[in-house]
């Protein structure tokens, strides 16, 4: 039975070419890119250009780039980074949303829990999705900090990311972008944005897992969350993931011009649509979001009444079909996700997320759709 993978915003398949590019550049290339001899200096040169490669990717300067072990680790460092380094009289507040990943979450929820800061919570509407101004509105006198996920890993939503730009622009507050997601399809140009920290990843993108950047705008002050070398400009010390940024870089490279990436997404979309209406016929199923342009391309979230969610995930995959509950960070986890609480309180329904790669075909589709319905009303039976 062939499988069909259908969790890409879990994570997505290594590019061939990514593969190449690492296997080659660890094979010759073995040496550290802090020391001085000629080994560490042939590293730290193809580090220098996978470092560029990424800063045009988001038009910033290449010292703007902290390589980092991923986007988790980004998203600590941006958020206790600032936080840590705030030195006014009142406790610091940030913003953030209940649409974010855990990774920005979890964290903004722990600061709040220890008491080191003030958090708010902006919530989605009943369809998912957050206006700039309710982010702007939620801003205060001592508000030190913005983190806003650009798409929603969960259930796709896109945040108005270059309203709340603009909204935030000269007002002294560090605002920080979670664009894990919207990198493949969508202009992550820094200062069109108008952010002052970014985080990328580089699974999402085709390339290895266990590496991102965060990209920090030149002036920005973080204080460090971990101490060591001098490594990153000092900002995340360690000796660098030289095959993982090569991949890293690679990868970006292989996502081509903007227009590129509008195209596939476009192509990615109508299979989305022509799926959504094939699961819709279902009983029981509901969307998570609305099927217009505010909702990723590739991430189709449904809501499903009287079914177990472990139950399900257990028949999709014993019948050949890789999805996932929401968040591949939660699965197993006991906790409802935060974004699907945010939207709805509902303990007896499931939430299925389906997420598409540009080889996903509309034969796989037709397939997982059947395979999903009969899982459904076997369950509900
Ligand atoms: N942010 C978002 C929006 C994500 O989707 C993910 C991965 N699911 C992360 C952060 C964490 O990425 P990483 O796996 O690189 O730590």
């Amino acid at each position: 039975m062939k499988r069909i993978y259908l969790d890409y915003a879990a994570t997505a398949p290594v590019d061939k070419r990514v593969a190449k590019a690492m296997r080659d550049f660890e094979l010759k290339n073995f040496g550290n890119p802090s020391s001085s001899h000629r080994e560490g200096q042939v590293v730290r040169g193809a580090l220098d250009f996978a470092r560029t490669s990424v800063a045009e990717f988001l038009h910033a300067k290449p010292q703007e780039i902290i390589f980092t072990s991923g986007a988790t680790e980004a998203n600590n460092l941006a958020i206790l980074g600032t936080v840590n380094r705030y030195q006014g009289k009142s406790k610091p507040h940030v913003v953030t949303t209940t649409l974010e990943h855990h990774s920005v979450y979890n964290t903004v929820k722990e600061l709040e829990k220890k008491g080191i800061i003030e958090a708010t919570f902006v919530h989605p509407d009943k369809t998912g999705k957050i206006k700039a101004d309710d982010v702007l509105n939620a801003v205060k006198k001592n508000t030190v900090l913005v983190s806003v996920i650009f798409v929603c890993n969960e259930i796709g939503t896109i945040l108005p990311v270059r309203e709340i730009g603009n909204g935030l622009a000269g007002k002294g507050i560090t605002y920080h972008v979670d664009a894990v997601q919207a990198a493949k399809f969508y202009n992550c140009h820094v200062e069109k944005l108008g952010c002052d920290l970014l985080t990328l990843s580089g699974h999402k993108l085709r390339g290895p897992k266990g590496i991102g950047a965060l990209y920090v705008k030149a002036g920005s002050k973080l204080e460090n969350i971990a101490f060591g070398g001098s490594q990153e400009y000092g900002l995340r010390p360690g000796t660098q993931n030289t095959a993982g940024i090569i991949g890293f870089a690679e990868s970006i490279k292989l996502l081509g011009s903007l227009e590129a990436r509008e195209k596939t997404a476009g192509k990615i979309f109508k299979n989305k649509l022509k799926f959504a209406s094939i699961l819709m016929n279902a009983p029981g199923v509901s969307l998570n979001g609305t099927l217009d342009n505010s909702f990723a391309p590739d991430i189709l979230s449904v809501n499903i009444e009287g079914v177990d969610q472990d139950g399900l995930m257990t028949l999709l995959d014993l019948n050949g079909i890789a999805a996932s509950t929401g968040s591949a960070c939660v699965s197993g986890s006991t906790e409802p996700s935060h974004v699907i609480a945010s939207l709805r309180d509902d303990p007896n329904s499931s939430t299925l997320r389906l997420s598409f790669g540009a080889e996903t075909t509309n034969s796989d589709l037709v397939r997982a759709g059947k395979v999903i319905t009969q899982a459904i009303i076997q369950l509900r039976n």
